[in-house]
């Protein structure tokens, strides 16, 4: 088991006083906790809905140096992030891999070819050997050759670069289960609504309610990390009521369409007049589009695809794939996430830096805020090497991160190509009865771990059943999720552990009893907790499709 069972973490967080812990279980505070973990300290992370469920889910997935940054200078950003993601394709081969991105070029939008060559080759540079390939220019039918959908008579040629794709919620999943592993408590549905002070007026822990059985806490922690995203800043006034905000919150959204409509080979990268660049994402029985960059003003709760947002990414991709004539009917799912970027007076949104920022506050509150997926790692380490003079003054030393060589949990004991191997030779001895497709699909969610989902369906056969015809998810992964993953609720599965949410055309619906039957067994549920579970989910979905009432209007 990766975690403890919930009623003995809980009471751990009670019992102890914890050098450090950490609001929020986004890839942030999931990376803060890893590294301390890692150090030696005795580290608490409290999420209020679900590992991930804030922005960390809802990203474009990738792990990347980005491009864009590049024509804005911020060389030390792209730097950062390319040595980051050599890091992440070496330490978390399961998670993040190198994919192949297909740059189209235009002569009205984007880059012309001069700046093209020269972006990518600075790219590749930055890279200091480690990209998984050097770029190469293509000709326009070199372009239409491997991607037909992106003929149109102003494509003028293009190039093929490298970066990597990503699960942003198992990337965020897997910092937490190696926190835990090392000693950290951690815990979701816990939400954080006061901090504890001394005498002195210095942050000394926190008072929070956990949601499942409605009581209420106090944590007691010698250091208390705000890491929660776009709600960092009302967790700032916790500390100092009315302090002023310092977060400039951006909403982006993605959508996806059926891989039928929009069949897309690789990803591809393609740019816009307004100097943005867009993804279109192969993701089996779909393509993901996106994404949007939106000023949000007002709650950060419940945040969801404008009809704005689906108008500006099918425009985008009919300007793009012609021949695919996209509309609204093709929209399968959408999700859309802030991201909590720092403000800087005087820039517009695309300028405003995607660097993090650590900050102090008078009563010893640190809040990690910014940063991008891509570069966690690296804020987890520089946020707890700031943590450590603060520990320092209370008596407590830190040693030097252990994080820059150090495998994800989940890492598989054979290089990829191999490990798929070997795992089809024992699917094919021990449950011949599970697809090629899902055995590889488990190999790359689950890693090493691939082997006990496969486990549960020897000793259970019926747990090989497809979730969703056509796709390689199985039962099991609903098992595993609740045994081992942490998942509380359906939209856990549905949405995090599984992603049949955006990557089912039916978004999962057709699964959705069955989910939450066999969620009920393991978590011993009501009949009416179960209902209340699946309902949530319902909505959930009709969230994702609250644009379409607006563009009715
Ligand atoms: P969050 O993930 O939002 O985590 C904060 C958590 O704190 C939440 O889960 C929330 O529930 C919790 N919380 C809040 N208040 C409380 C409380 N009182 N008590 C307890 N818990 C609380 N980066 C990349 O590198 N690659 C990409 O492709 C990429 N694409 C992106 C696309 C979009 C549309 C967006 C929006 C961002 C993208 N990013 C990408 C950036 C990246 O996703 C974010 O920087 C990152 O996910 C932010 O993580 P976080 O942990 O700071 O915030």
């Amino acid at each position: 088991m990766h975690f403890a069972p919930r009623a003995q973490r809980l009471a751990s967080l009670e019992a102890n006083h914890f050098d450090l812990l950490v609001i929020g279980g986004g890839i942030t505070g999931a990376a803060v906790a890893r590294d301390a973990a890692v150090r030696g300290l005795s580290v608490a992370i409290v999420e209020r809905g679900d590992w991930a469920s804030g922005t960390s889910w809802r990203s474009s997935k990738l792990v990347h140096g980005g491009l864009r940054y590049l024509k804005s200078g911020n060389l030390r950003l792209v730097f950062e992030s390319l040595t980051e993601r050599a890091r992440l394709l070496r330490l978390a081969p399961h998670l993040v891999q190198p994919t192949d991105f297909l740059f189209p070029g235009y002569p009205r939008r984007g880059f012309s070819p001069f700046e093209l060559e020269l972006g990518l080759t600075a790219y590749d540079l930055l890279a200091l050997g480690r990209s998984p390939r050097w770029h190469r220019r293509l000709s326009r039918e070199a372009v239409v050759r491997r991607e037909k959908l992106l003929e149109s008579p102003d494509l003028s040629g293009g190039a093929l670069y490298s970066d990597a794709r990503t699960d942003d919620s198992r990337l965020t999943l897997e910092n937490v289960i190696d926190a835990a592993r090392l000693g950290a408590t951690a815990l979701t549905q816990i939400e954080v609504d006061g901090l504890a002070k001394d005498e002195a007026g210095n942050v000394c822990g926190v008072r929070a309610r956990d949601r499942e059985s409605e009581r209420n806490l106090t944590v007691r922690a010698r250091v208390v990390v705000n890491a929660a995203g776009p709600w960092g800043d009302s967790v700032r006034c916790l500390d100092e009521p009315g302090i002023p905000p310092v977060l400039r919150l951006s909403r982006g959204a993605h959508l996806t369409v059926p891989a039928s409509r929009l069949p897309a080979r690789e990803t591809i990268a393609f740019p816009m007049d307004d100097g943005r660049l867009l993804f279109a994402i192969p993701y089996g029985a779909v393509t993901l589009l996106g994404t949007t960059e939106q000023d949000h003003r007002g709650s950060a709760d419940q945040v969801s695809a404008s009809a704005q947002d689906v108008r500006y990414i099918l425009d985008a991709a009919r300007l793009t794939f012609p021949t695919a004539a996209l509309s609204q009917a093709d929209v399968v799912s959408t999700f859309a996430g802030l991201r909590p970027l720092v403000q800087q007076l005087g820039r517009n949104l695309t300028e405003t830096s995607r660097e993090e920022a650590i900050l102090v506050s008078e009563g010893g509150l640190v809040t990690v805020t910014g940063g991008k997926l891509t570069t966690h790692r690296r804020i987890g380490e520089k946020a707890v090497n700031r943590i450590a003079s603060l520990l320092a003054l209370r008596g407590v030393q830190v040693r030097p991160t252990g994080t820059r060589r150090r495998s994800f949990p989940g890492v598989p004991p054979s290089p990829m190509a191999e490990f798929v191997m070997s795992l089809s030779e024992f699917a094919a001895q021990e449950n011949p009865g599970l697809s090629e497709e899902t055995v590889a699909h488990l190999a790359r969610r689950y890693g090493g771990w691939a082997l006990q989902v496969i486990g549960l369906t020897v000793e259970n056969r019926s747990l090989g059943r497809p979730l969703c015809p056509g796709l390689p998810d199985i039962d099991a992964e609903v098992v595993f999720a609740a045994r081992n993953e942490d998942a509380r609720c359906v939209s856990d599965v549905l949405m995090r552990r599984t992603h049949l949410f955006w990557q089912a055309p039916d978004q999962g619906i057709e699964a959705l009893e069955r989910v939450a039957d066999l969620l009920a067994g393991e978590l011993e549920w009501s009949k009416d907790r179960t209902r209340v579970s699946a309902d949530e989910y319902v909505r959930e979905v009709e969230r994702s499709f609250q644009w379409k009432s607006d563009s009715d209007k």
